[in-house]
């Protein structure tokens, strides 16, 4: 069986209901249960366990940067972006004159 608790606002109680479920299915079903907690801001289903950590691992995502001297603000980062996090504000005063 997969569970999935996901989206919803920050503080709605995606974690609580999360790691409740996992308790309640630890206890009563047969086999292991695996709770993995993929909030990429706070991942902390932890705090509510005190688990036994084995391994830790460092993960990140790539940031991309603009270069001024070669934007042409064509436009295509802002068209392509899936998260809707970029603008194009056009060229600054510095780079006008
Ligand atoms: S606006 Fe066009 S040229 Fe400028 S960073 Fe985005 S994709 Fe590159």
């Amino acid at each position: 069986m997969i569970l999935t608790v996901a989206s919803g606002k920050g503080g709605t109680g995606k974690t609580t209901l999360a790691v409740s479920l996992a308790q309640v299915a630890a206890r009563t079903l047969p086999g292991d249960v695996t709770l993995l907690d993929l909030d990429v801001e706070a991942p902390n289903a932890a705090l509510f366990l005190d688990p036994e950590i084995d391994e830790r691992r460092t993960s990140g995502v790539p940031i991309p940067e603009v270069d001024a001297d070669r934007c042409d603000h064509c436009g295509k980062c802002v068209e392509l972006c899936r998260a809707h996090a970029l603008a194009d504000l056009g060229k600054s005063e510095a780079k006008r004159s």
